[in-house]
């Protein structure tokens, strides 16, 4: 068996899905279990739709959810011709899906309340809708194909928003349920991003999380391959819609993939390569727009030869906390007591540096940070930097390659340094620059490390 995973550019409209049945047809003989994202922009819009739910009736949702349908319906209409019954029958689904959806938004307005199990409940639907409409279409095209309900088998804790997955249970119920089902049908269909706790209850893996429903199906089964279907040629130096002349990259380790998507290369999702790393599947990243083209592999550490920089990969907004105190000198403990505040509060950091006087950290903005700063202020004097960016230069083996600071100090070049840091696994070099100079160092670094 294969895992195909397709992002949401990769399912937008009748074009999109029409490439995709033609990338699963040449791989039929593979066994291919499918994995869909929702069409793209779906769930972007179910979050504003959940965001003005407890408004109630004139927010203008019924209406907004009226075009999801709408927009969904349309494409199937494209796709399939009248009176084929796989129509009817993807066509009633889908609708049953929009009424559901509306019920849930309509009870949330009632209530004037959006609990996250109900967010996760209503975001849930642009991947129940995507995989309903495209589950249609290959049938009508004739492969005996299988719908599943990714809520059967990807099992998580009840952190509804971003649900760890329990990975025991995954892996009992996946081989269970879908196994046999793969002797049976020529295909099978399920959804990427939602999940459910071990008593049903619907959960979501997060922002990006289809890469990693992908992963976690593709460890549970043994899968040969995880193919990452989206709209890039894999993987590519920087990401190409910031930095002109990127180029795609072959081979990939894992530890390099995951310190990419760690630090910003959105490509895929953070966690997504933690399963496949674990049980030594092959993870490609492919362009659903050109079939063709050999995209990237990303393989484990001692099959991948070559040493040195890959790939240049940023976070454009990140917040730097400013620890001061002249008491750090000589005092034992102080670390620990600045990191346990961390632990306390529940505040995962990025980047760390310390001189005698300060300990500077950066974490990703979103995060609320007056308690902590609070606390730390009761021993040492804190200051919070908001307009900064995070630059990560990725790589195997670093340290050791000869020329490398050299080239990236030269990019960097006047532009203004807030911190630097070198990963202790030697795979990223990492610095904090003014937001405003982060268009001018990416492209400025990319053309030194790679042209
Ligand atoms: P999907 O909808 O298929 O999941 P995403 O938008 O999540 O697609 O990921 C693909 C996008 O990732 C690309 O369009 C690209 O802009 C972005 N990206 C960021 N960094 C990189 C990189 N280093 N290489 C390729 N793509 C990158
Ligand atoms: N549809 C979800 C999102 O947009 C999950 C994904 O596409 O991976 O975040
Ligand atoms: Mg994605």
């Amino acid at each position: 068996m294969i895992v195909m995973k397709f992002g949401g550019t990769s399912v937008e409209d009748a074009a999109a899905i029409s490439r995709l049945v033609e990338i699963v047809g040449r791989r039929v003989d593979k066994k291919p279990l499918i994995v869909v994202s929702a069409l793209s922009g779906v769930t972007s819009d179910l979050y504003r739709i959940s965001s003005l739910a407890p408004a109630g009736e004139d927010s203008g949702v019924a209406e907004m959810i009226k075009v999801i349908k709408e927009r969904h319906l349309t494409v199937l209409n494209e796709l399939i011709p009248e009176n084929s019954p796989s129509k009817e029958e993807a066509c009633s689904q889908i609708v049953r899906l929009a009424d559901q959806l509306e019920e849930i938004v309509k009870v949330v307005g009632i209530l004037s309340e959006l609990s996250e199990r109900s967010l996760a409940r209503i975001v849930s639907h642009g991947e129940l809708l995507s995989s309903t409409l495209i589950w249609g279409v290959l049938k009508e095209r004739g492969y005996s194909c299988k719908y599943l309900d990714a809520r059967q088998f990807i099992v998580t804790n009840n952190n509804y928003l971003k649900a760890d997955p329990i990975v025991d249970i995954i892996k009992t119920r996946v081989p269970e349920i879908i196994s046999p089902l793969a002797e049976q049908y020529d295909l099978l269909i399920t959804q990427g991003f939602i999940s459910s706790t071990a008593d049903g209850i619907n959960t979501v893996l997060g922002r990006g999380g289809s890469d990693y429903s992908a992963s976690l199906l593709g460890m549970a089964l043994g899968v040969r391959e995880i193919e990452i279907w989206t709209d890039v040629d894999g993987v590519h130096t920087a990401d190409p819609r910031y930095v002109k002349g990127t180029r795609s990259i072959s081979e990939l380790s894992f530890e390099e993939a995951a310190e990419m998507a760690y630090f910003g290369a959105k490509v895929l999702h953070p966690s997504t390569i933690l399963p496949a790393i674990e049980s030594g599947i092959p993870v490609r990243v492919l362009n659903s727009k050109r079939g063709d083209s050999p995209g990237t592999l990303i393989l484990p550490r001692d099959k991948v030869s070559s040493a040195g920089v890959r790939a240049i990969t940023f976070k454009e907004h990140i917040s730097v906390l400013n620890i001061f105190s002249t008491r750090m000198l000589n005092a034992v403990g102080f670390l620990k007591k600045v990191f346990d505040l961390f632990e306390k509060h529940g505040i995962s950091v990025d980047l760390i540096s310390t001189s005698e006087v300060n300990v500077s950290v950066s974490l990703e903005q979103g995060v609320d940070l007056t308690g902590i700063t609070k606390e730390l202020s009761g021993f040492s004097s804190v200051t919070v930097r908001d307009d900064l960016s995070q630059v990560s230069v990725v790589g195997k083996d670093l340290r050791n390659t000869r020329g490398t600071c050299r080239r990236v100090f030269n990019a960097l070049g006047d532009f203004k340094i807030y911190m630097i840091s070198q990963g202790a696994s030697e795979i990223n070099l990492s610095f904090v620059v003014k937001r405003g100079d982060l268009p001018y160092v990416l492209q400025k670094m990319h053309s030194e490390l790679f042209n």
